[in-house]
Order: structure tokens, then C-alpha cells, then sequence
């Protein structure tokens, strides 16, 4: 049985960390090492009262422009709420409300899973009670606590555990297995209709209601004697949810899947075109370093070959950023395509995942010098010396070279193409590191 999960919502500085600490096994940082997920999200085993728990500390969120900022601490609360059993949203007792708190509390309100609201840094003991302030974001009974001298965190932890003692076991999720495969997209755009048919069978009531499928799951399937676990993130929200955010949630349910796939393969719907939101799940994938095909669905209802040929035009100049990604046309309903699809899984796996030698790429290397285009900035020329590849899983490359700060993105990109064309990168994201040596 896996275990019950608390989290720790709030803007930086509010002291989750702190609280964290104090709560979690001092030994164990972090249970969970999913790739690429640890900068944002630590995961620490606690117990309390013999019931054991996992606290997740959403701490160390970036602060970046206004927007970016805003929209990361909304993926939190919405993440938090999609993921926890209990969440603690903690405030700042000492600098009251700020509109990021309104923001989290907002999303807090309409979502099922309880929610505690703690006002840390009361230190004071005799002035606990003074924190009416906070009952303004309508989230029940402010609750006093002080994380750093510990008041107020015993009596809270008993409500949260009461909680977590009455909660129904959960089925543990399948082991994965083979190669992780995440089916993302818009809701609608047919992805449950091609996880029936990957999968062989019908695992869910497919409806024309945008979001009414049920939640991710995941299905190991073999095929061809090759294992695959595949997550489809048709499903929508738990619980309650919220019907403004339908296109919202799925988009960070896309984002969650991503996080642990090695292959994420984006449905479009070929009727509608490309959208915004097709774009930001292709770009998080890149960013994530996880393989991509895109695949053009609903094929059987684009009345010509014309307007399959215009999206892959559209696809080919405003998704540049994931040019490596093979684009697919199918039918989920017919069929038509589908079998392809397996092939190109194996494929961008297999360049995902691959080595190549350090001789090869100095050899490459080589050409690149000979070719003769490098930068220059003053009396300064970049000189590169030699390469070997650092990482896979997605392929990382490091080149040694005399001046890595003359390294422009342009410079960056040319390397990629080049490299591109030597070897066979399809479908997968690489990285260029550069570093000096004289
Ligand atoms: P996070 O960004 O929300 O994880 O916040 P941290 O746990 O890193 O805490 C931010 C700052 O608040 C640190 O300087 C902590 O020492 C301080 N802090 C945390 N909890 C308390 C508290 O209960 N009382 C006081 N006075 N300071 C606290
Ligand atoms: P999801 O929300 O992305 O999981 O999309 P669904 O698989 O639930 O499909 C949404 C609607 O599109 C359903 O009515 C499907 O029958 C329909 N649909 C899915 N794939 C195709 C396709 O290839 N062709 C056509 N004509 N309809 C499709």
C-alpha cells in the first residue's frame, strides 16, 4: 500500500521548509528521486502518532518574471490538490496576506481535499489567538504555528493524521515497467481513444463531453515481446474540480506525466489546428529532456491531404523547438496509422537512450574545425578541443573548448543541427555543455 500523502503549499519564505524539517526523518531528504522533478518538489517520509506519511515540500520554486511566478504557484496548489490527501497551506503570521496567498487560497477553496490553513511564524506563545486576519481567505479555522520553536505543531499533526487514519486504502499505482510512454494533449483531441487502441482493449467509456473520461492510469502492454507502460492523461480532475480549469488541469496533468515518461507522445486534434496549449506541452517536454512524437489525429475527418500538409507546415515553424520530433498522421478511431506509431516509440527510444563514441565524435569534432566557423569576440577566437558524451537518457554532450563564455545560442544551435546531421537523433531532445580547458 502506498503511503498517505500531505503537502506543503505556500509562496517562498513562508517557512515550509523549516516546518518540513521539523516534521520528516531527519535522515531521508528525498524518497522520491523522479527526474527532473526534485528542483521544485522534495518528498520526505514523517510519521506521527504511528501513522506514517509522506510530506511533500513544494519549496524551492523559482522566482521568476510576475507571470511565471503566478503561474508556478498555481501549478502547486493545483498539483498539491491533485496529488495530496491532506494539504497544509502555509501563510506568513508576520507580513499578513499578500495577493500570492489570495491567489493559492482561490484554488484552494474549490477543491475537495482538506486543507489546513497555517499561520507560521507566531512565536510568541501568550498570541497565538491573534490571527483573525487570515479567516478572510475563507479557508475555515486559521491554525497558529511556529516552526522554528514548534508551538502548535503537535496539536495540528493530530488533526492532520485523524484525517489520514480514516482515508480508504489505495491500490498501489503498477510498477513501471519497460518503456514509460505518456499520452498528452488537449481534452478532446482523442487521446483515451488511442490508449484503447495501443492497449488492445477498451479501459474506459470514451464520450464526446470534453473531459469526462476518469483519471491517469497506467497499462503495461507488450507488444511485439517489448514491454511498455503506457499513462494516459485523458482523465480529469479527482474530485470536485473545477469546470473553468478543465483545459488548465489538463495541462498539468500532461506535465506530471511528462515528468517521469521517457517518450511523450502529443495527440493533436487535425480538425482544430495547432493551440497554444499543444505548444507549452511540447516545449515542457523539451525542457524535461523526455523523446517526442507528435501525432496529427482525427485524420479520417480532414477532408484532404491539404490540410494535413498545412499543419505539419504550421507544426515545422511554430514548434522549431522540437524540429527533432517525428510528426505522425492517424486515426484513432479508424486506425489508420497506429501501427506506426509502436515503431517510432522504439526509435526515438533507442536514439534517446543512446551512446555514441568519444572517437566518432571527434571525428565529427574534426570536421567542424576544418569547416572553419567558430566565433570571435575581440582578439579572442573560441577554439573547440574535443567532445565525449557526459550523459544519455536524454544524450548530453560536453565539449571541451578554450573560451566557453563565447558560446552565443546561435553558435549553440549550429552545433546542434551539425550534430543532428551526423548522427541519427530523431525524436529526442540533446544538450551541449561547454567547458573550459586550455
Ligand atoms: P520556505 O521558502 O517557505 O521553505 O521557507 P523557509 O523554511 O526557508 O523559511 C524562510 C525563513 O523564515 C527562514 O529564515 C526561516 O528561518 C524563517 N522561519 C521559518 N519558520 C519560522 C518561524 O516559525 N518563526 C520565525 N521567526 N521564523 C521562521
Ligand atoms: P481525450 O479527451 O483526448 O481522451 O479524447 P477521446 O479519446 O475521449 O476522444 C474525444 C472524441 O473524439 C470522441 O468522440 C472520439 O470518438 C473522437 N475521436 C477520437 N479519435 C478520433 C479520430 O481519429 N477520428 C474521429 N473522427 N474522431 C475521433
Amino acid at each position: 500500500m502506498s503511503l498517505p500523502i500531505v503537502a506543503v503549499v505556500g509562496r517562498p519564505n513562508v517557512g515550509k521548509s523549516t516546518f518540513v524539517n521539523r516534521i520528516a526523518h531527519a535522515d531521508d531528504a528525498i524518497v522520491h528521486e523522479m527526474r527532473g522533478v526534485t528542483r521544485d518538489r522534495s518528498y520526505h517520509n514523517a510519521d506521527w502518532r504511528g501513522v506514517h506519511f509522506t510530506l511533500i515540500d513544494t519549496g524551492g520554486i523559482e522566482m521568476g518574471d510576475d507571470d511565471a511566478f503566478q503561474s508556478s504557484i498555481r501549478d502547486q496548489a493545483f498539483m498539491a490538490a491533485d496529488e495530496a490527501d491532506v494539504i497544509l497551506f502555509m501563510v506568513d503570521g508576520k507580513t499578513g496576506i499578500t495577493a500570492d496567498d489570495e491567489e493559492v487560497a482561490r484554488v484552494l477553496r474549490k477543491v475537495d481535499t482538506p486543507v489546513f490553513l497555517l499561520v507560521n511564524k507566531m512565536d510568541n506563545p501568550s498570541k497565538m489567538e491573534e490571527n483573525w486576519e487570515f479567516y478572510s481567505l475563507g479557508l475555515g479555522d486559521p491554525r497558529s504555528i511556529s516552526s522554528t520553536h514548534g508551538h502548535g505543531t503537535g496539536d495540528l499533526l493530530d488533526e492532520v493524521v485523524a484525517i489520514l487514519r480514516e482515508l480508504p486504502e489505495r491500490e498501489d499505482e503498477p510498477a513501471e515497467e519497460g518503456i514509460n510512454v505518456a499520452i498528452i494533449g488537449r481534452p478532446n483531441a482523442g487521446k483515451s481513444s488511442l490508449t484503447n487502441r495501443l492497449i488492445g482493449r477498451d479501459r474506459s467509456i470514451v464520450s464526446d463531453v470534453a473531459g469526462t473520461t476518469r483519471d491517469a492510469i497506467d497499462t503495461r502492454v507488450e507488444h511485439d515481446g517489448k514491454v511498455y507502460t503506457i499513462v494516459d492523461t485523458a482523465g480529469l480532475r479527482r474530485k470536485s474540480q473545477i469546470d473553468e480549469d478543465v483545459e488548465y488541469y489538463s495541462y498539468v496533468r500532461a506535465m506530471r506525466a511528462i515528468d517521469r515518461a521517457d517518450v511523450a507522445i502529443l495527440v493533436m486534434d487535425a480538425t482544430l489546428g495547432l493551440t497554444d496549449q499543444d505548444q507549452r506541452v511540447a516545449g515542457y517536454a523539451n525542457e524535461r529532456g523526455c523523446a517526442l512524437i507528435i501525432l496529427l489525429n482525427k485524420r479520417d475527418v480532414v477532408e484532404s491531404g491539404d490540410v494535413l500538409d498545412g499543419l505539419r507546415e504550421d507544426v515545422g515553424d511554430r514548434m522549431t523547438f522540437v524540429n527533432y520530433a517525428p510528426v505522425i498522421s492517424i486515426s484513432a478511431l479508424t486506425g489508420k496509422g497506429v501501427l506506426r506509431i509502436w515503431d517510432a516509440i522504439d526509435e526515438v527510444y533507442a536514439n534517446y537512450s543512446q551512446t555514441v563514441s568519444t572517437s566518432k565524435l571527434n571525428n565529427w569534432l574534426e570536421g567542424i574545425r576544418q569547416f572553419g566557423h567558430t566565433v570571435n569576440k575581440g582578439k579572442r577566437t573560441l577554439k573547440l578541443k574535443y567532445m565525449t558524451q557526459t550523459h544519455n537518457q536524454p544524450p548530453q554532450f560536453t565539449i571541451f573548448c578554450n573560451h566557453p563564455d563565447l558560446v552565443t545560442d546561435n553558435y549553440e544551435r549550429f552545433l546542434e543541427n551539425r550534430l543532428r546531421k551526423e548522427f541519427d537523433f530523431t525524436g529526442t531532445p540533446i544538450n551541449l555543455k561547454f567547458k573550459r580547458r586550455d
